[in-house]
């Protein structure tokens, strides 16, 4: 409606004048105005409907306002909005009790923040003194979140303006089939030689030092770059061996994305901490936690834990993710992001792949999947370098919005990640713009 349209551009001035944006130049960024969204569509602000291929950042797996959600948020606004983390309260025991009956293994105690990067920052801080060691491992290509540690935690290149030279991080090169650190030329390969990579990096460090080894169970922004078969088994087999803890970072993967509850259960691998957030309540209030392990929960049943957060369990986020997770469980949605995965989004990729010779591999499982795009199949030269953006990839992404869908794109990759239950035509309607937007970059394309 008109008004509708003025509230927008009302909201647009204001933005611009006062509003301050992560990870932007403020000056030349254009934000796209959105006052209203649901299930898998959003409005600009000129109105236009635009399927979410996205899922914002990537995070509403349970789309936009779902209505039990909604109203689990409103029941409990109405009941208690906050209370001090010292006290007992029932949104945040029902929360901690569902994450920890969901998560691996014996992960049965819950330490709530307030998002994804705190999670991290705790969970590292939980390995460190549970250990007494001090240096923690975390692989290139990778993303962990923008606060101090986890920044510098982060493999990707918005860690080298925060580099902070003491944050005692070692990077290694993780196992990556399609631009493999190792030369491999199979998977098989690549697994036994990136293991054998790393093994060598912790002997080198000294084993002794190394509190930590931070993963993505599978890697997100980074390129959602599913891990070869064994990889996983191999790195929780390195960190057992040398008494190293073993973090899976599920922010992104977890709670349904991958097809299954937490990414990691892919594989048959209990970690010792998992990081999680977004997923856990489609972030409709910011949440997020570290699962922690019987022997890491021991290490502070008589000492005290050295860190808290004043929101740390709050019961309008809590409430939230016991609504979320109720509605994913009666809803079938982690089932539901299997099916799409096996049945629509990969095979439709796939044929996607045959057809363009911009696309270089599409990868992926559940509702998280990868559509890499190169200039040349053969050398596999990025459509967009490393770190960086290009003119091809602009009007790659502008031909997708033009096309009626938001999309994540992430340096030569466009990210498939939908809602968990998107509805198949919605789905197959976006995949219809994809399909149109790699007729753009195949115009790019050099022999
Ligand atoms: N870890 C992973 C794997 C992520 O994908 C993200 C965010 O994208 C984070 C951590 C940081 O989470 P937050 O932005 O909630 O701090």
């Amino acid at each position: 409606t008109a008004a509708e349209i003025e509230a927008g551009r009302r909201a647009h001035e204001l933005d611009r004048a006062h509003v301050f944006h992560s990870w932007q130049a403020q000056g030349p960024f254009a934000p796209m105005t959105v006052l209203k969204a649901e299930g898998s569509l959003v409005w600009d602000g000129e109105g236009n409907r635009l399927i979410d291929l996205s899922s914002q950042l990537v995070n509403t797996n349970i789309g936009h306002q779902h209505p039990k959600v909604v109203a689990a948020i409103q029941e409990q606004a109405g009941k208690l909005c906050t209370i001090a983390p010292q006290h007992v309260n029932d949104a945040r025991s029902e929360a901690a009790w569902l994450v920890a009956e969901l998560a691996p293994g014996d992960l049965n105690r819950v330490f709530f923040t307030n998002g994804g990067a705190d999670a991290v920052e705790h969970a590292i801080r939980m390995a460190r003194l549970h250990t007494g060691r001090r240096k923690v491992f975390s692989a290139y290509r990778s993303y962990h979140g923008g606060t101090h540690l986890a920044v510098n935690l982060t493999g990707d290149p918005r860690r080298l303006p925060n580099d902070s030279g003491d944050s005692g991080v070692v990077h290694f090169l993780p196992a990556y089939p399609y631009r493999s650190y190792f030369g491999s030329t199979t998977e098989a390969e690549e697994t036994e030689r990136a293991l054998r990579h790393l093994e060598d990096m912790i002997l080198l460090e000294g084993p002794q030092n190394v509190a930590a080894l931070i993963l993505e169970s599978i890697p997100g922004t980074a390129g959602i770059y599913v891990p070869p078969a064994g990889y996983m088994e191999g790195v929780r087999d390195i960190t057992r061996r040398h008494g190293i803890v073993f973090i899976a970072d599920e922010v992104m993967a977890g709670f349904g994305r991958s097809g299954k509850w937490f990414a990691i259960d892919h594989w048959n691998v209990v970690p010792d901490l998992v990081t999680f957030a977004k997923g856990v309540n489609s972030g409709y209030v910011p949440l997020g936690g570290v699962a922690i392990s019987d022997a890491i929960f021991e290490t502070f049943r008589e000492r005290a834990y050295p860190g808290g957060l004043t929101y740390s369990g709050h019961p309008l986020a809590c409430a939230a993710a016991v609504a979320t997770i109720g509605a994913m469980r009666e809803e079938g949605i982690v089932e539901n992001a299997a099916r799409l995965g096996a049945e629509v989004i990969g095979p439709r990729l796939r044929e996607l792949a045959a057809k363009h010779p911009s696309v270089g591999e599409v990868r992926g499982a559940g509702c998280f999947w990868a559509v890499e795009l190169v200039k040349n199949r053969d050398t596999r030269e990025p459509l967009a370098p490393y770190g960086g953006s290009s003119p091809e990839m602009n009007q790659v992404v502008a031909a997708l919005k033009a096309g009626g869908v938001l999309p994540f794109a992430n340096f030569n990759r466009i990210h498939v990640v939908p809602a968990l239950n998107i509805p198949d035509e919605l789905l197959l309607e976006a995949l219809e713009a994809l399909d149109r937007a790699l007729d753009v970059a195949d115009g790019f394309v050099e022999d």
